[in-house]
């Protein structure tokens, strides 16, 4: 029989042993998938005809508005939560509730996958984020907290809250078991969520006289985790490992150019990232909407200043038409991109509407925000590069339409906040010479 101290010794080397290796890519199939979970994944790429005939380029959309959840953000929810639970942090069916801080899909995203594995989940979002997005957690069974918008540095900012909040889930004592009180929880490190450090392990080796069976009841008990997709590399292997094999493949490697905006900046750093390693000329290009610091600091190494922050609305990642992209701070997920971004565009809101209406016009594809701003800066690219020769250009169509009716497709919201709808910003755009 082994201790609970060689056991947790076993489970630490074996964590540390760890590597994010390469997993190979399994081909959906043309019959039956595994549940929800099979659904994810292996978006086909859809031929824009409308811009591509314009261009003369190849504009293809990643269309991960097919996704079981709606959004490009399954792929993300499912890695960080299949990651937890190699590493030991979440048990199936235990209780254990998964807490995340974020705009919406990602939460829709953990929630869809909670409910396929046997986890409960909480969702923090800013109060003014689109009402569907509520809606749609609340029908899959989620809890959701919404909360005033705070600056990053603020405690009750929504990611800070769904770190606490998962920092004290089921940390009541247990009377019965005293020594619960210092088993911790079990969260990524707030700085790097790869290895993933465990203060109930620590725990846990100091109570090494406890029975195997009461080591049992401590793997069982329900566990709070805190996602993080912002800090969580696993985040970023979502998409080294999907996202980017997967365009590799659809092209055969004939591609010029990567275009892709950034909240987490997961996407962008993990496809490019690939990308990139395949075939080093490809070109990396940031789509960025108006309030977004990412812009510059891909340009002039910084982001706004403190005082130009100050009047952004983005600062607190509220009030903006475009939902899911743009952001103030450095994220470890961004980091990663940094490295391998050739170039920034930035996207006005009045652009990204423009083009939405555009696409549903002349295409009949109904698309969110964030892949309005991707397909306007696939055009910004196009025309500054100077291509018209049939180059091609892939891009990520990170949601449909259904998830912006209250804000981005709703008219009236748009002229309350003087945003104009107006299809020839498109036109315009593509006769520019
Ligand atoms: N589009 C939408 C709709 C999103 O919700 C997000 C994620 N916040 C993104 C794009 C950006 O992806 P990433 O977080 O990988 O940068």
């Amino acid at each position: 029989t082994t201790s609970v101290i060689d056991y947790f010794r076993q489970r630490k080397r074996k964590r540390a042993e760890l590597t994010f290796e390469p997993r190979p890519i399994e081909l959906r199939s043309d019959e039956v998938v595994d549940g929800v979970v099979g659904l994810i994944g292996n978006t086909p790429l859809v031929r824009i005809k409308s811009l591509s005939e314009a261009l003369g380029v190849e504009i293809l959309g990643k269309a991960e508005f097919m996704n079981p959840g709606g959004s490009v953000k399954d792929r993300v929810a499912l890695r960080m939560i299949e990651d937890a639970e190699e590493r030991g942090l979440l048990h199936p069916h235990t209780g254990s509730r998964i807490f995340e801080g974020t705009v919406g899909s990602t939460g829709i995203s953990i929630a869809t996958i909670a409910r396929a594995k046997g986890y409960e989940a909480t969702i923090i979002m800013p109060d003014d984020v689109a009402e569907e997005k509520v809606k749609a957690l609340l029908a899959l069974g989620a809890e959701v907290e919404r909360v005033r918008p705070a600056s990053i540095v603020d405690k009750k900012q929504f990611v800070n809250l769904a770190r606490e909040r998962a920092k004290n889930f089921g940390s009541e004592p247990d009377p019965a078991h005293p020594h619960e009180k210092h088993r911790g929880h079990l969260i990524p490190t707030a700085s790097s969520s790869v290895l993933v450090t465990t203060t109930a392990d620590e725990a846990l080796a100091d109570n090494a006289l406890m029975s195997p069976k009461e080591e049992r009841e401590f793997a069982l008990k329900p566990r709070g985790f805190f996602a993080d997709q912002f800090e969580n590399r696993s985040n970023y292997y979502a998409h080294y490992d999907g996202t980017g094999p997967e365009i590799w493949r659809q092209t055969s490697g004939w591609i010029d150019a990567f275009v892709s905006g950034a909240g987490t900046g997961g996407t962008i750093a993990g496809t490019g990232q690939y990308l990139k390693a395949k075939k080093p000329d490809i070109l990396v290009a940031l789509a960025d909407p108006e309030g977004s610091g990412l812009y510059n600091k891909v340009k002039y190494g910084v982001m706004f200043d403190k005082k130009e922050a100050e009047g952004t609305k983005r600062r607190h990642q509220v009030d903006t038409v475009v939902e899911g992209i743009g952001i103030n701070r450095l994220t470890h997920n961004f980091e990663l991109a940094l490295p391998i971004i050739d170039d920034a565009f930035r996207v006005t809101d009045a652009e990204a509407v423009a083009m939405s209406r555009y696409l549903v016009q002349h295409d009949g594809l109904f698309l969110g925000s964030s892949s309005a701003c991707n397909l306007v800066t696939c055009i910004k690219l196009v025309k500054k590069m100077g291509w018209s020769n049939g180059e091609r250009v892939v891009t990520i169509l990170c949601d449909s339409g259904t998830r912006h009716y209250s804000k981005f497709w709703n008219d009236d919201y748009l002229a309350k906040a003087k945003i104009p709808v107006d299809m020839g910003i498109i036109d315009r755009l593509l006769t520019e010479p």
